[in-house]
């Protein structure tokens, strides 16, 4: 079995998912007493997040470089990038180790392929929806993307960051993005890519009225799979 190198705790509650699914795969896969070989590098997400709000995005990359390293030093055979949005960066982080990657949009993007979606809506972060890093990654497999427009771009956005990054699950924060994954059904979405990690902790699949794909579900079965091919 290979050894999975988490760049984790951005935030830490979703960081706590990955953990769980990436066992609960290999246990379902092998059986028995079998548990993932996991290093987990968690960050403070506080200095990850003032370095996004002002830009900083060099210093970013920098500092999960860094923390790239010591797992690959540490023995990893991979690197799992734990959040959507600093999937960024992860072309310089890429570039200062030797073990692959194992990139969240790839991984949804063979979700989205499987399934047969080929326009969908996607939910994260401000820079997750309004830049190209993330959709490129979509539309370059010939999925059309939607996103929603600028009030309910804040409100998705400032649910991550205020309440489900510090673990508040509210039910009116479940209508609001309810409300806006249908008005994205409308425009022709045939599923919603929930793009943060955290969403999976707000919206579970029967809340929704698109199917679902859970990037942290996807991301961490996928690295589970790769660790035991
Ligand atoms: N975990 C979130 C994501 O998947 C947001 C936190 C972050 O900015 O990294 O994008």
């Amino acid at each position: 079995m290979k050894t999975l190198g988490l760049l984790g705790g951005m935030s830490w509650e979703s960081t706590v998912t990955y953990y769980q699914i990436i066992n609960e795969t290999v246990k379902e896969e092998l059986g028995g007493l079998h548990s993932a070989k996991i290093l987990l590098y968690s960050v403070d997400f506080a200095e990850i997040e003032a370095h996004q709000a002002s830009g900083a995005w060099d210093k970013s990359a920098e500092a999960l470089g860094n923390a790239a390293k010591r797992l690959e030093k540490a023995g990893a055979d991979y690197l799992v990038i734990c959040t959507n949005t600093m999937h960024k960066v992860a072309p310089q982080i890429q570039s200062q180790i030797s073990i692959p990657l194992i990139h969240i949009a790839d991984a949804t993007a063979d979700a989205l392929e499987d399934a047969g979606v080929k326009t969908v809506a996607l939910l994260g972060t401000k820079y997750t929806m309004t830049q190209d890093f993330y959709k490129d990654k979509l539309t370059d497999r010939g999925i059309q993307v939607l996103v929603p427009d600028g009030p309910d771009i804040e409100t998705v956005n400032r649910v991550i960051y205020d309440e489900l990054c510090r673990g508040i699950i509210s039910p009116a924060s479940r209508a609001s993005y309810v409300e806006i994954i249908g008005k994205l059904k409308d425009k022709g979405a045939q599923g919603v890519i929930l793009g943060c990690t955290e969403i999976g902790l707000l919206i579970r699949p029967e809340d929704s009225p698109l199917p679902v794909f859970d990037t942290t579900v996807i991301h961490a079965k996928k690295a589970a799979h790769m660790a035991i091919a």
